[in-house]
């Protein structure tokens, strides 16, 4: 089957979540099917190539998911990026708008070597403003970002654009 159509089959749309008028793109069933999930974290890696990546930033919390086996294919360190307060020792912050209000994300300070090749991987690229933040938080720690990698880009939100020139992959367009 091919891959694109079996990743759209395995995307659950959810009415009204997580409030009225949201269309919330559930991944759980396609977490669920090995070979929908398997063929998702080999289709990133093979995006980029095995060995050209030192760490994969993984998204909390459904990015994490996907981050990790993406890094343990591509032979390279995750670092997690984490909502405020989530992460243990001295962190970068970032804030941004949502519609309503700011949110902020953190990373360790110390998470990257110099020149560290960095590729940001999340489920969903929505407005764009979380991927954003953690490009800057990449570069704060002193480290190059590669690429963004997404499961799902919802282009109707155009966050592609607020990325500058940075490569963004997206599995699937909606
Ligand atoms: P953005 O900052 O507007 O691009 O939103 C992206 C962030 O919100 C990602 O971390 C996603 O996990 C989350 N997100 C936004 N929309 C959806 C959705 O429909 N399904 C799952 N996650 C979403």
């Amino acid at each position: 089957m091919d891959l694109g159509k079996l990743i759209q089959d395995r995307i659950r749309d959810v009415d009204d979540y997580p409030k009225p008028g949201v269309v919330f793109k559930d991944i759980t069933p396609l977490l669920a099917d090995h070979v929908a999930f398997a063929g998702v974290v080999d289709a990133i890696v093979n995006h980029h190539g095995r060995g050209t990546i030192d760490k994969i930033v993984g998204i909390e919390a459904r990015g994490f998911i996907l981050a990790a086996p993406v890094a343990y294919h591509f032979g390279a360190g995750f670092v997690p990026v984490r909502k405020k307060g989530k992460l243990p020792s001295r962190t970068f912050q970032e804030t941004y708008d949502l519609e309503y209000g700011t949110e902020t994300v953190e990373m360790h300070v110390d998470a990257f070597e110099p020149g560290d090749r960095v590729l940001i991987v999340d489920d969903v690229l929505a407005t764009g403003g979380t991927a954003r933040a953690t490009a800057e938080l990449v570069r704060r720690g002193g480290a190059e970002v590669v690429g963004v990698s997404v499961l799902i880009e919802l282009s109707f939100l155009e966050g592609r654009g607020r990325l500058g020139n940075l490569d963004v992959h997206s599995l699937v367009t909606v």
